[in-house]
């Protein structure tokens, strides 16, 4: 199968690299089909990058044409069609192993998405190393895909959950971490970058807590994957994971990146075809790294769209993107200050986060808020973001408004957000008791 081609992104992103003051736009909103339609009869302005990002038309086609051209089983046809698919989806892992800055392609194994990652790592390596009296320490800031497993192996195997606080931007407060994590601690499993906050924790550090007690480090990246480089041999973890579809690529594609000594002790997981080197009715052994972590059909064409993902991210480079969302950051921080009973959570400066704002309006319902703001064509999402202990901690037992910009937002939709936050706050502000009264 040739190479996924980035057609309509390609330009776009060659100018990018050039230099981060090159980035257009403009020329990168091209790239994404869905940016051009309406909701509402109003431009689409699609605030919800956080939930899922859009995809460019380079991974639409990149997906559509391996069904047309290339499909087939892999890692077990004896046909030309088999070792093309086979070659295109070995393919795609390389193209993550390289993304993610892994030390070869053993270390990377798909999983349908992030939380499939953690629940993979959570029960294996859990069920093997964690016994009674044993700690998992977890920050308070997790989504529910990094706290449900952990909560569950420590209920199975009889050990405890520590949480982590935070301190007043968010991020996971280092010196409590430093009097929590002691002796005990088996796993340190946080989040890299807060779904709700936009807080980047310091991974560098928590790692190095990590294993200064011999635990078993694991970062959830999801998050963090679409915003910057990840480098991730050079971080100091054992593990982590990632969603395609939260950074460009087709959703049903996740990985668990693991050091290779951590993946080679693992206990299969899901066990069945492709996992196996030999089985009779009385033994069995299991294939090599890493498609024994990968039982059954995987999502071939998923990993192809994904592997056209990681060409355009790596096509635009780092440097130009994360410029971008610098200044969408500053002025988003700088419109939210201006809309009148607006409360952000996390940090209040563009340093150390991604462009995700949670907030609540004072006196106004955040599901009306999200549903004036969809009359009006921007789509944010409001609820509990999967984080229901960030929720309690925080005081939003509402729930929380969030706005998360990616690549191809503009200064303009954050603008037309705030005006239409203001627009919230006019017509749905509750009045206060005083105001009532009188
Ligand atoms: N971790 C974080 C920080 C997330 O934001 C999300 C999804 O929003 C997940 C994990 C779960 O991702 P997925 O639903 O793709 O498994």
């Amino acid at each position: 199968m040739p190479e996924p081609t980035i057609p309509g992104g390609l330009e776009a992103a060659a100018s990018a690299k050039e230099s981060p003051a090159a980035y257009d736009v403009e020329r990168v909103r091209a790239d994404f089909p869905i940016l051009s339609r309406q909701v509402h009869g109003r431009p689409l302005i699609y605030l919800d990058n956080g939930a899922t990002s859009q995809k460019p038309r380079s991974v639409i086609e990149a997906e559509a044409s391996f069904y047309a051209n290339s499909n087939a089983n892999i890692h077990r046809g004896a046909h030309g069609l088999g070792s093309e698919a086979t070659a295109a989806f070995e393919r795609a892992r390389g193209a993550v192993e390289r993304f993610i800055g892994a030390h070869n392609g053993n270390e990377v194994a798909f999983t349908r998405n992030t939380t499939e990652a953690v629940n993979l790592l959570a029960e294996s390596w859990g069920r093997a190393h964690l016994g009674p009296g044993d700690e998992i320490a977890l920050s308070v800031s997790e989504h529910h895909a990094n706290l449900v497993p952990w909560f569950q192996i420590a209920k199975e195997r009889g050990a405890r959950l520590v949480p982590l606080p935070l301190d007043q931007d968010g991020r996971i407060d280092l010196e409590a971490a430093r009097r929590l994590v002691g002796p005990r601690c088996r796993v340190l499993a946080f989040t890299w970058v807060s779904n709700v906050l936009g807080a980047v924790n310091p991974v560098e550090e928590l790692a190095a807590l990590g294993r200064s007690v011999g635990a078993l480090v694991f970062v959830d990246a999801a998050q963090a994957a679409p915003h910057f480089a990840l480098r991730l041999k050079e971080r100091g973890v054992d593990a982590a994971a990632l969603s395609a579809h939260k950074m460009l690529g087709p959703t049903g594609v996740g990985v668990l990146w693991g050091r290779e000594s951590l993946l080679e002790g693992l206990r299969p997981w899901q066990t069945g075809g492709s996992m196996i080197e030999t089985v009779d009715f009385e033994t069995v052994t299991w294939n090599r790294l890493p498609w024994r972590l990968e039982a059954g059909t995987p999502n071939i064409a998923g990993a192809v769209g994904f592997h056209a993902a990681l060409d355009y991210l790596r096509a635009l480079g780092w440097p130009a993107v994360e410029a971008h969302e610098r200044a969408l950051c500053a002025r988003a921080l700088a419109a939210l200050r201006g809309v009148e009973g607006l409360r952000l959570r996390g940090p209040a400066a563009p340093e150390g986060r991604v462009a995700v704002f949670s907030f609540s309006l004072e006196g106004v319902d955040p599901f009306d808020a999200g549903a004036l703001l969809d009359a009006q064509g921007i789509e944010v999402r409001v609820g509990n973001h999967c984080a229901q202990p960030l929720m309690a901690h925080l005081g939003a037992g509402d729930g929380l408004i969030r706005a998360s910009a990616y690549l191809y937002n503009t200064a303009s939709e954050i603008d037309a957000l705030a005006e239409g936050l203001r627009r919230a706050v006019s017509k749905l502000r509750r009045p206060t008791p005083a105001a009532a009264k009188a």
